[in-house]
């Protein structure tokens, strides 16, 4: 057998990456998605400037949930008046993500402005234990990328850019965030280094960054930089549905509207949006619901 090293296992497939500058207090993501990405894009048909601007999304939503620090999620939804009306993706602290484009079909356009004219980015931060937090951002930036830099430039102390990827098949993202003054107190070198990092950032293209490995991308960007690059974290599609949640998302519909479905459909399926799993409840699973509920109805 001969094992090659060329390819370390590290470099392939979904993955987040983290790294620290180590003269400077700015810490650095990476990540890249494709087959976590593939399986979303598979549940439903969208069009190519939908499959990319979710894969953005993905990218986006794994970036910023390292700065998770708790059980939870991170969610990006967008709601617009273009032809993309609602873009929803979520990341938990164990990475996991999944996503969904909502009233796609008819999303002709590759821009990002027609796909979401006026549109709301709420960034939401949902701890299992804790209160939930949720900022909105006009995305009037004209990508994904430029409207959470505004988001951050305007809610967030610590200076926080990000570049983003997506082309149907990878996505991939890079995250620069400066960290409390440790290392550089002074104000004037601690912007210079921030400028110099992101400077060089800049440079980079969309292709560099769906096709570089993470630990090439860091050294090719920073050769010049003592940086160190933690192992890397994998990422993969996983739906947070099950039949118990499923179950008290249909209670609520209320007893006569359910007796309305049973009466109609012998039994209920409900389907998830974000992995096409269906749930099917018969009359007696649904049972306690009912005579729950026909208490008050009757009042
Ligand atoms: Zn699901």
């Amino acid at each position: 057998m001969n094992e090659s090293s060329d390819t370390p296992q590290s470099d392939t497939g979904d993955q987040s990456r983290r790294f620290l500058f180590e003269h400077a207090d700015i810490r650095g993501e990476t990540v890249q998605l494709d087959e976590a990405y593939r399986e979303i894009l598979a549940i439903h048909q969208y069009p190519g400037g939908v499959r990319r601007l979710l894969g953005e999304f993905l990218a986006a939503a794994v970036l910023l949930s390292s700065n998770l620090k708790f059980e939870g999620k991170l969610i990006l939804q967008v709601r617009s008046e273009g032809q993309l009306p609602l873009l929803m993706v979520e990341c938990d602290d164990t990475l996991q993500v999944r996503g969904i484009a909502r009233g796609a079909e008819q999303a002709t356009s590759d821009n990002f402005d027609l796909l979401l004219h006026n549109g709301q980015l709420a960034v939401t931060i949902d701890p299992i234990r804790g209160q939930r937090y949720q900022g909105i951002v006009p995305l009037l930036q004209g990508s994904l990328a430029r409207s959470l830099d505004y988001y951050f430039e305007h809610s967030e102390q610590l200076k926080t850019r990000i570049w983003l990827a997506a082309d149907g098949g990878r996505a991939s993202g890079l995250l620069l965030q400066q960290l409390p003054a440790q290392l550089t107190q002074d104000d004037a070198q601690r912007r210079e280094q921030w400028d110099h990092v992101c400077a060089l950032a800049t440079t980079v293209k969309g292709a560099e960054l769906l096709t570089v490995p993470c630990e090439n991308l860091v050294h090719r960007l920073y050769h010049e930089d003592p940086v160190r690059l933690f192992e890397p974290t994998g990422v993969r599609f996983q739906c947070s549905c099950s039949r118990v949640r499923t179950r008290n998302a249909l209670s609520t519909l209320g007893a006569p509207e359910i007796l309305e479905l049973l009466d109609e459909q012998g039994s209920i399926t409900m389907e998830c949006e974000f992995c096409n799993q269906g749930y099917r409840f018969e009359r007696s699973d649904l049972a306690d619901v009912l005579e729950g509920d026909s208490g008050k109805t009757l009042h």
